[in-house]
């Protein structure tokens, strides 16, 4: 009789959680998607992209006005033992290292117990996780996590940049229609002659054949 509501926590692509480690905790998972390096503000107590950074400079950032600090840092996604869904937020330095890893792996990152300690990773064997899961992690295809990003930065620019049905920036420049339109006339000026009437009424009186036939 009803149309009943879905209880599905959110749509499959926006299933992650973001996780920082606390100081003196580990964490493990397989790695189930390509992880995403991205320059990072600081901002309200969470790091967001430069705006103007992860588009490539199609958008500018608000660090274009007033200074900001900017760092690089890795989003990683993995998934638990408990087949939880997760975005483990990595430093540049153990960044690089997962850059190594590949779909599948097993992963544990770690934290020292003071508190600027940086969140550390290494492989483990794929038996500490689950070696069937990992065989079956490890033979898919890297689950997308960009959508989510968008949503957790929740940066109304950029989700609309990313996520619009088109990117209105390059076709309003001014540069693209402008610069190739010079050359072909500066081309045709110098081949247009032949087709100017005189000159047609010439080539006919040469000995070209009569355009009338
Ligand atoms: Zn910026």
């Amino acid at each position: 009789m009803f149309t009943e509501a879905s209880l599905e926590p959110t749509e499959p692509g926006l299933r992650w959680r973001c996780v920082k480690l606390e100081p003196g905790t580990t964490l493990r998972g397989l790695l189930c998607g390509k992880m995403k390096p991205l320059e990072c503000h600081w901002v309200n107590e969470s790091s967001k992209p430069c705006r103007s950074k992860i588009t490539g400079g199609r958008l500018t950032c608000y660090c274009q006005q007033e200074p900001h600090s900017l760092r690089t840092i890795g989003y990683v996604p993995i998934e638990t033992r408990d087949r939880e869904q997760l975005v483990v937020i990595v430093p540049k330095t153990t960044a690089l290292t997962i850059k190594t890893f590949v779909q599948g792996d097993a992963l544990e990152f770690m934290r020292g117990k003071r508190d600027k300690s940086p969140t550390r990773v290494r492989t483990i064997l794929p038996e500490e996780i689950g070696a069937q899961r990992h065989k079956v992690v490890a033979a898919e295809q890297p689950r997308e996590i960009s959508r989510y990003l968008l949503h957790l930065w929740g940066d109304l620019a950029l989700q609309k940049h990313f996520e619009g049905p088109q990117d209105p920036i390059p076709s309003s420049g001014p540069n693209l229609l402008r610069q190739p339109r010079k050359q072909p006339n500066a081309k045709a000026s110098a081949t247009q002659k032949p087709n100017h009437p005189v000159v047609n009424a010439l080539l006919g009186a040469i000995g070209q054949p009569p355009s009338k036939q």
